[in-house]
């Protein structure tokens, strides 16, 4: 039977020999000059092991993939009033897209996509500051991502984002109008770019995923990172919204919550057996890595992981 280890670098060298790669996201500047043909994969087994190979060790900008800690950290501190200014459904629409908002009357379909990431970092900023926010999150990762070498918040992609966010900016200013932003702009994007331009290994996004793995548990310290409805909520909004208009497909090629950004990492979650982070920086057209998604899909073949799976739960390989 073949072990994580070996299937792990299995789908490295499989990746490795794969030419198409998809695009890089250049709308924001710094993630246009990544090298496409990166590639890290690392798993957290639900004893603690990692089984990493390929670039696991080396830095990328999480971008979206935040979303998830930025909800964790606005559940703790808001409980579930938080759901009556962003809602739990998919959109099926891009991870940008306004066209939704006017109709729904400013409140976001999920927290996933970008609207409703910003009515996340707006009620952050509202309960802790502007920096306080920031502050937070980054210590929240530096906390559970094992070893924090490295792990930073790259204050150029943060300005360079800003610079270039107007579409983050029309989706601000478009639900002030509804009262769905109660915060100065500037104050609640500054964190949303903030929290994008965080920047860590696939080994220490797998680390920092461990808390939904267990249900809420800190895997390390046995203690409680978010309640078991609010991790099981995040995770069935990552199955659902956690790919944008893609969700669909990552739901029936791969069966875990996963979450993804654009700087092609994919944040993975197979309950109560594995946390899973892959970085390959090409994209589909739906803007979700495309080597990332590939290499999800064999890891659940291998492991049986999927969470549709009939069968119980366990490492299995295919003859
Ligand atoms: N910072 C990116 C944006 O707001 C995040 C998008 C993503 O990773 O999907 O456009």
């Amino acid at each position: 039977m073949a072990d994580l280890d070996s299937i792990v670098a299995e789908i490295a060298r499989d990746m490795q020999m794969i030419t198409e790669r998809g695009h890089v996201a250049d709308y924001i500047p710094p993630l246009a000059c990544v090298d496409p043909a990166k590639f890290g994969i690392a798993i957290i087994d639900a004893g603690g092991t990692a089984h990493v190979a390929g670039d696991a060790d080396e830095a990328f900008s999480i971008q979206s993939l935040s979303k998830v800690f930025g909800l964790t950290l606005a559940l703790t501190l808001e409980g579930s009033e938080l759901w009556s200014r962003v809602r739990q459904e998919p959109s099926g629409s891009a991870f940008n897209s306004i066209v939704q908002l006017e109709s729904e009357h400013g409140i976001p379909r999920n927290p996933f996509i970008n609207a409703g990431a910003i009515v996340i970092s707006d009620i952050l900023v509202s309960r802790l500051g502007r920096l306080g926010a920031r502050q937070a999150l980054l210590d929240f990762a530096l906390s559970q991502s094992g070893a924090p070498e490295g792990l930073h918040i790259d204050e150029n992609m943060a300005r360079q984002e800003r610079d270039t966010g107007f579409r983050n900016a029309a989706l601000a200013n478009y639900m002030r109008t509804f009262g769905n932003i109660r915060n100065p702009i500037e104050d609640t994007l500054d964190l949303y770019f903030h929290q994008c331009a965080l920047t860590m290994s696939c080994r220490q996004l797998a680390e920092i995923g461990c808390y939904l793995m267990t249900g809420g548990v800190d895997l390390r310290s046995g203690r409680m990172i978010t309640s078991v409805p609010d991790a099981r909520t995040t995770m069935a909004l990552m199955m659902m919204c956690g790919h944008y208009d893609g969700s669909g497909a990552f739901a029936i090629r791969v069966g875990l919550p996963g979450k993804s950004g654009v700087g092609g990492g994919i944040m993975a979650i197979a309950p109560g057996l594995a946390s899973v982070a892959v970085w390959s920086p090409g994209l589909n057209s739906q803007g979700n890595s495309l080597l990332g998604t590939l290499a999800l899909e064999r890891l659940v073949q291998r492991t049986g992981w999927s969470v549709f799976n009939p069968f119980p739960l366990s490492v299995q390989t295919i003859p």
